[in-house]
């Protein structure tokens, strides 16, 4: 819903100073366990596993610091020279469904998982890694859904001043104690599907938890050709109302807090943005928010009651939206608020 840019805040040669070296280290000891397995019987035989190996050391730079094209050239890849582990990787079996599958592709799977090792990353506070990811990308609302906040804290000092002693009236040294949270990294194409994208720096978008934990789960959006955040073309969801008629402002005045009709918010995707309205699950997600537009409606009636020219009046619009147009995507639902709020001031007026 909101494009992120793909130059400037990414530092795309820190993250890949930072990671590769660690990460061909560990291609090469995840791998050297299988190379001491029947996966790997010789040096001189090419196997499954030799070539994976050989691919993921070659593609390493892309593989971290690829944009989204190029890793989706590598999904590819490995679709095209490495199909059974594809399709494997591509269902992400559950335990119990591995079992039907050859058991060399779980181990090569978790090789990979490992040697792409997000959860190394995603501890790291003091260097490069989730935290400064998500610190320079300085996004204040979800990046997919314009709903939720993406709060982020690093070490900000939460001090606690004690009472002073009852009888020497000392007061205790303050306790200084610090204070750091951040939201998810969603990772855009899975890491269960496609382990070999676990670090890749495109692949980690800062998200909330409905959209990462609530509603996106494992599902795979390069099967459901959903854009990464990335390359979503600009104003490519557009909010309505279903009934926009019946919330026509009343020549005559009305009170507000007067509910006309049911708020039906309409969303839908342009530019090939409606995949991205599916499968975040938008429309019923909006619903949610009938009384905000609700309130939003009310305030236009307000501001009807005291002067007539709020259509003319650019400031009336920031004081009723509560926000600039121009931060209409800094703010939790600022972007349907935005576009409701122009539909309602420019519906003709009613009797
Ligand atoms: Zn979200």
């Amino acid at each position: 819903m909101i494009q992120l840019p793909t130059n400037g805040p990414l530092d795309e040669q820190t993250h890949l100073s930072t990671l590769k070296a660690v990460t061909l280290d560990k291609i090469y000891q995840e791998f050297s366990v299988l190379r001491r397995s029947e996966m790997m019987p010789s040096p001189t035989v090419p196997t499954l596993a030799s070539l994976v190996e050989k691919y993921l050391k070659s593609e390493i730079d892309s593989l971290l610091i690829g944009k989204p094209s190029d890793l989706r050239i590598h999904i590819e890849n490995f679709a095209r020279f490495f199909s059974g582990f594809h399709q494997y990787t591509k269902i992400n079996p559950t335990k119990k469904q591995k079992s039907i599958f050859d058991a060399d592709y779980a181990a090569l799977s978790n090789a990979i998982r490992n040697a792409f090792d997000y959860d190394a990353f995603s501890g790291e506070k003091d260097g490069w890694g989730a935290y400064a990811l998500v610190k320079n990308h300085r996004l204040r609302i979800c990046p997919y859904c314009n709903l939720n906040h993406v709060n982020y804290h690093s070490d900000d000092p939460v001090v606690t001043v004690k009472k002073p002693r009852r009888k020497r009236g000392v007061p205790k040294p303050p306790v200084v104690k610090k204070f750091t949270m951040r939201p998810p990294l969603d990772h855009f194409y899975p890491r269960g599907h496609y382990p070999y994208l676990g670090i890749s720096l495109y692949n980690l978008i800062p998200s909330c938890h409905q959209c990462n934990s609530g509603v996106k789960h494992d599902d795979d959006p390069f099967q459901k050709q959903v854009k990464t955040p990335f390359e979503f073309p600009p104003n490519s969801i557009q909010f309505s109302l279903e009934n926009a008629q019946d919330f026509a402002i009343p020549v005559t005045g009305s009170a507000p807090g007067t509910p006309i009709a049911s708020v039906k918010i309409k969303v839908i995707g342009i530019n090939g943005a409606q995949s991205h309205v599916d499968f975040f699950e938008l429309v019923d997600r909006y619903g949610w928010y009938s009384p905000e537009i609700q309130d939003l409606y009310n305030s236009i009636l307000s501001y009807w009651a005291v002067g007539p020219t709020l259509g003319s009046c650019l400031i009336a619009g920031d004081m009723i939206r509560g926000f600039s147009e121009s931060d209409r995507e800094k703010r939790a639902l600022g972007i349907c608020i935005s576009h409701i709020y122009t539909e309602l001031i420019n519906l003709p007026r009613s009797n």
